[in-house]
């Protein structure tokens, strides 16, 4: 016999800021929230070092040490939190909308909350594919630890690639950094940063043809897209750092997307074109994409997911 579905008042998908402070003001709302982790619990902040720019920490605080402490508020508020994931959905033009964990347990929700955050991209050659694990990786706060005294590459001109240039920096013996373009993306501050570090050589106009070796990374050979010349570049480590891609796929045939696939929510909140449907976070900025800009678009979430509860069941009553 088929298990009938779970029914919840507010089902919020994802754990970064946006998730968290959305279970926050919804579970102190009494709206009984129940948030799915996903695969990623915590979000992209678990996989950076010193939080540097979120208010309330004068002298900074670790990325996974500030999500576990996001958790807890959450949970001692009395969100439900669960490891899964949500696998598909099937949104109504009105509440209740479906969704579906692990592709099997349904779930029936008045309101959803999408705070599925953006993942790394690739470069999508395929020695990345196939050295992946094995000195190929999209995080060098994770990984970085592993070519302690090693030399390494580190490909992506902004913010996050000059960030985690610097951290390598510290730990290996020299970094590379391959930028495509005769600029950086970079804040100037951040450019500053890995200019001045003695043991980054910064290799613009750049690009990446393989990464070299057959177990595990011995190299990278590069092409330089001015004047076409190749170069081999002994290292062990092999870091991406070009970007993200919102997390967004399993809503495409229902919620209104750019074509990035970041989710348009009516300005000034996070209303989507689905009624009782609510977007926060990296999901749907592709402009600030910052943690705390993340928390507060969880806050509007809850807020508005709120005030739609309770606007439905003051209609019911009437
Ligand atoms: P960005 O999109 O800002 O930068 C991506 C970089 O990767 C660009 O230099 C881009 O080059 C390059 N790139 C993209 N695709 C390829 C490719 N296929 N091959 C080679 N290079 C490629 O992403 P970030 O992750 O750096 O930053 C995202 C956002 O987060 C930004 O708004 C940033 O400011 C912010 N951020 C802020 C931090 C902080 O304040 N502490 C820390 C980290 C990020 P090109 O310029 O040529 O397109």
């Amino acid at each position: 016999m088929n298990e009938s579905p779970e029914r919840v008042e507010c089902l919020i998908i994802g754990s970064g800021p946006a998730g968290y402070t959305a279970a926050i003001y919804a579970a102190r709302a009494d709206m009984k929230p129940v948030l799915y982790e996903g695969m990623q619990p915590g979000g992209q902040l678990t996989i950076t070092t010193d939080v540097e720019n979120y208010p309330g920490y004068p002298d900074g605080i670790m990325g996974p040490e500030m999500m576990d402490n996001f958790k807890k508020q959450a949970d001692r508020l009395g969100t439900d939190i669960r490891f899964g994931m949500i696998t598909s959905v099937e949104f109504n033009s009105k509440p209740p909308h479906k969704v579906w964990v692990d592709g099997q347990k349904e779930i029936v929700a008045e309101t959803v909350i999408i705070s599925t955050g953006a993942s790394a991209k690739w470069l999508n050659i395929p020695s990345e594919k196939k050295l992946n694990g094995s000195g190929v990786s999209a995080c060098a706060v994770c990984d970085g630890f592993f070519y302690r005294g090693s030399d390494v590459a580190i490909v992506g001109g902004g913010d996050t690639a000059a960030e985690e240039a610097s951290y390598l920096a510290k730990i290996c013996n020299k970094v590379y950094m391959i930028v495509r373009k005769d600029e950086m993306r970079a804040s100037k501050a951040m450019q500053h940063r890995v200019e001045n570090t003695e043991n980054i050589e910064i290799l613009y106009n750049t690009e990446t043809d393989e990464i070299l070796g057959e177990m595990v990374v011995e190299g990278v050979r590069v092409k330089n897209n001015v004047t076409g010349d190749m170069r081999e570049i002994p290292i062990s480590g092999f870091f991406v750092a070009i970007g993200h891609t919102p997390n967004t796929r399993i809503f495409k045939d229902f919620i209104d997307m750019d074509e990035q696939g970041y989710i348009k929510t009516i300005p000034g909140s996070s209303k989507t074109n689905v009624e009782g449907v609510f977007a926060c976070g990296d999901a749907q900025d592709k402009i600030y994409r910052q943690a705390v800009t993340a928390a507060g678009s969880g806050c509007m979430a809850a807020l508005d997911a709120e005030r739609y509860l309770s606007s439905k069941h003051f209609a019911e009553s009437a």
